[in-house]
């Protein structure tokens, strides 16, 4: 008997799947196919022991792979005490999904580790970090050609070069070690607007849904984003980064922040740049001024809003809250924070949910980025920087020869600027969250009653289905 049957609460795995299973039914992909689609293909459990102030400490991590069908998979990996084997299958299904919807030649993965982290010093970290690090390298669980981890909650590119390092003192004769992991810190191969790129990758995703009037209007949105009311939850790498991306470059009103323990109200809209440095120093809301501070987190979900965005973690918006959810759009910058039932329940009030596996794919986008930068072994742009603002220099000289006027220097100093990585990182992600969005609604557009989830899983799904017949369907391992 399923959870279904018993009425008991389904598993992140089991939302996850029922996505799945509604869209490959409207799809027609036979049973055989899609058992094999949705199943994990394998997982590894780690236990090991290490003796912190005397006394042995146990922990238990994971990390699984759900597709292999493009080498490596992808996927972060979580620190947190609520991390388990379910949640992590679920997770690295997500990555094969949302890989596949943007177009990022990498399978599925994920890992974590059941562990607090803000329990110990960095000295401890460090070597829990690289022992569970060296369990799955050892079990062939991480290599930069099969299996490429990166941050998540509870994780930053801190601990990622820590696992880097863990790769490299294993294997000193892999040449791309440094692919080993994305997510890196630049002084150690990382790349130039990662830790940025899930919260700008939103951002970007959010910038195109206003491109479209006819979706405003049926969302009932203000035509310019900054005169629209923002709640987001969770301040953490994608909710900060996405708050500062919306503040500075849209001048956005974000008119509530929520936290684990609360959150945070103006109506008038946070200036996200002071909360960034308070909430740096006091790793907390309590006191800041220049907005109310409440101690309900759960409440920031169900505040009357134009535009709300759960980028804290997932199932936050279930059975037991959706009927109160009081906003007309929804952008999922976490992974699932919307369970199947209540996905159901928004579609048919007509609340349109942007799904998390379009949504915050920025991170994996530009960790393809950072991963090519590896092991390519050169930073983007470094060979034709110089030789493109030579040439622009040299076409504004024959302009101005030959019209006999000076161009402004504002404008010279925008035209003879070579694309450095920054440059490029942004423009790829921008192309992606654009191009996707692109077709996501074509697909949406083409059926009545399909909701933008449905439509990009439609995608992902017949991508994953035409490699499967093509390839041959390789056993489960
Ligand atoms: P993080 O640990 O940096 O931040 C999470 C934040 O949420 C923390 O500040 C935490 O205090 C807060 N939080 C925890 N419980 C909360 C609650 N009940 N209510 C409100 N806030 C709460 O993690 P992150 O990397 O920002 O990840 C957030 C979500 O985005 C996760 O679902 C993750 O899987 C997803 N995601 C992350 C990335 C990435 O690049 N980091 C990429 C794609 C998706």
């Amino acid at each position: 008997m399923t959870n279904k049957t018993l009425n008991i609460i389904p598993t992140f795995k089991e939302n996850v799947d029922s996505f799945v299973g509604k869209v490959s039914k409207t799809l027609n992909l036979s049973e055989d196919v899609m058992f094999h689609i949705r199943s994990t293909h394998s997982v590894l459990q780690v236990n090991f022991g290490i003796k912190i102030k005397g006394k042995i400490e146990n922990f238990t991590g994971w990390r699984a792979v759900h597709s292999e069908h493009r080498l490596p998979s992808k996927g972060g990996i979580r620190f947190s005490n609520d991390v388990n084997q379910d949640e992590t299958e679920a997770l690295a299904a997500l990555m094969t999904y949302k890989c596949a919807v943007a177009d990022i030649p990498f399978g599925g993965s994920k890992g974590g580790l059941k562990i607090d982290p803000k329990q110990y010093t960095i000295d401890e970290l460090r070597t829990i970090t690289k022992t569970y690090a060296e369990q799955i390298i050892k079990k062939g669980f991480l290599s930069p050609a099969t299996n490429v981890p990166a941050p998540d909650i509870g994780t930053s590119e801190r601990e990622m070069v820590w696992i880097m390092d863990a790769y490299k003192n294993l294997h000193p004769e892999d040449i791309n070690y440094l692919a080993c992991v994305t997510g890196k810190p630049i002084d150690y191969g990382g790349i130039r607007g990662r830790s940025e790129a899930t919260g700008r990758g939103v951002e970007e995703c959010i910038r195109e849904y206003f491109r479209h009037p006819e979706l405003l209007k049926k969302s009932n949105l203000k035509t310019k984003l900054s005169d629209n009311r923002i709640v987001i939850q969770g301040f953490g790498k994608v909710g900060c980064s996405l708050a500062l991306q919306l503040f500075e470059r849209d001048q956005a009103k974000i008119i509530a922040i929520g936290e684990y323990n609360g959150y945070l109200y103006n109506e008038k809209g946070i200036d996200i740049i002071k909360l960034n440095e308070y909430f740096k120093k006091t790793r907390s809301f309590n006191n800041f001024d220049g907005a109310t501070f409440n101690t309900k987190p759960k409440e920031v979900l169900t505040l009357d809003c134009d535009i709300l965005i759960p980028a804290a973690m997932e199932s936050v918006i279930n059975r037991d809250n959706v009927n109160d959810i009081k906003t007309t759009l929804i952008f999922e910058a976490a992974n699932g924070p919307v369970t199947y039932n209540a996905d159901e329940i928004l579609f048919k009030k007509g609340i349109d949910v942007l799904p998390d596996i379009y949504v915050n794919c920025g991170g994996v986008v530009v960790s393809y980025f950072e991963w090519i930068k590896n092991i390519s072994h050169i930073r983007f742009g470094r060979l034709q920087r110089r030789y493109e603002e030579n040439k622009m220099d040299d076409l504004i000289a024959v302009i101005e020869t030959m019209t006999g006027k000076s161009v402004n220097a504002k404008y010279k100093t925008n035209i003879i600027h070579g694309a450095q990585e920054i440059d490029l990182v942004h423009s790829g992600l921008e192309d992606v969250m654009r191009e996707t969005f692109k077709n996501i609604l074509e697909v949406k557009n083409k059926f009545q009653d399909q909701s933008f989830r449905t439509a990009a899983y439609s995608i992902a799904l017949g991508k994953l289905n035409k490699h499967h017949s093509d390839m041959g369907i390789t056993t489960i391992v």
